[in-house]
């Protein structure tokens, strides 16, 4: 017999579990959530600070697990969700690890290793996939009977899929902005970090440029709040629309947008600005059922290098005073941040 959903567990889960065992980490769904976090891949620098504690032999205390739960998860509601969702998955699993105790108990149940398996690896979670692959084979006869441990075995895996998916799109909506629809701040200052490293290692050029609505204030102020928001969601699409697939585009903050250029020189950055910045003047949003244009939506833009090696805040303190000369200069239009002399 094959277990159809035996394959579905999803490996990450899996070896987060088997990292909190091996660390001896107490199974909360913060502590969950950051190890899933780390063998998920996605987040370098979560990844980069627990191989330093790891090479340092420094261990997982509860102090140091909550600093790291501090810098790497907010509290955004969509981190909750991420985190009740965390839980959901252990306690199904958990729910795998009780059917171990009524596979031990049940007389005529010869399972060979079932009882090794519960004793040394209930508290730590670990080798779910194992367990659960074994305990199929093993109960395979009694699944074909539709035996009720092979039926909730299989509800529980099924059940485990299911949050794990609901876990992957949480994950994927912590880094989105709701109103636009695309990356958010915290997803911003990430995908900042990242490549600013790899920067760093290959030497490229790595180009910040921070937009800011003009008199956006105006536009709410005139046509009301539902509209600005209509506006800011065309401003998103837009600017989108201009970038290539390496830029990153991405919802700053109110009514500011931030593009991360790699491998792309300064000059380079003031071109795809000043094409950007024609679009809104020629382009008007089109807002509501009756598709009333908005005139006069345009933008200011700032633009800084990195200069490899400098703060993160200064390199992007660099493009918000090319920004702030941009609006004091008359507003729709580029300025560049050039480096002291
Ligand atoms: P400037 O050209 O100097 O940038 O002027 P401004 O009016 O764009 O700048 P100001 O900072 O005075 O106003 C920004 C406005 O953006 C105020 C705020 O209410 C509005 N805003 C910020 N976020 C949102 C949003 O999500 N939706 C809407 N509709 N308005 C927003
Ligand atoms: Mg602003
Ligand atoms: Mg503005």
């Amino acid at each position: 017999m094959t277990f159809e959903n035996s394959e579905a567990i999803d490996p990450i889960a899996e070896a987060a579990m088997a990292s909190m065992g091996t660390y001896a980490i107490s199974p909360t769904p913060d502590n969950f959530a950051i190890w899933y976090e780390y063998h998920s891949g996605k987040n370098p620098n979560l990844q980069r600070t627990i191989d330093i504690v790891i090479s340092n032999r420094r261990g997982f205390d509860g102090a140091a697990l909550k600093e790291l739960h501090n810098s790497f998860f907010s509290t955004t509601e969509e981190q909750q969700v991420l985190r009740q969702t965390s839980l959901q998955v252990m306690e199904a699993a958990q729910e795998v690890l009780d059917l171990l105790d009524v596979a031990s108990a049940e007389d005529n149940l010869r399972i060979p290793l079932v009882d090794e398996i519960a004793r040394t690896e209930k508290t730590s979670f670990s080798n779910l996939t194992r367990m659960l692959e074994h305990l199929i084979n093993e109960t395979s006869e009694m699944a074909k009977r539709s035996d009720h441990l092979g039926i909730r075995m299989r509800r529980s895996a099924e059940k485990i899929e299911a949050l794990e998916r609901t876990l992957d799109d949480a994950r994927r909506e912590a880094t989105i902005d709701a109103l636009t629809g695309i990356s958010n701040r915290r997803s911003f200052d990430a995908n900042l970090n990242e490549l600013a490293g790899e920067a760093m290692n290959t030497g490229e050029d790595l180009c910040l440029m921070i937009l800011d609505v003009d008199h956006f204030k105006h536009v709410n102020d005139t046509y009301g709040h539902p509209v600005g928001d209509q506006v800011l969601q065309f401003v998103a699409t837009t600017i989108q629309q201009h970038v290539r697939g390496q830029d990153r585009a991405a919802r700053y903050g109110g009514e500011e947008f931030a593009i991360i250029l790699p491998r792309t020189p300064i000059e380079g950055a003031a071109k795809v600005g000043e094409y950007i910045r024609i679009a809104f003047e020629k382009h008007k949003a089109l807002c509501g059922t009756s598709q009333q244009p908005i005139p006069g939506v345009t933008v200011s833009i700032g633009i800084s290098c990195y200069d490899p090696g400098e703060k993160l805040l200064e390199w992007s303190a660099r493009a918000d005073t090319a920004l702030y000369q941009a609006k004091r200069e008359g507003r729709n239009c580029v300025r560049l941040g050039m480096l002291p002399d």
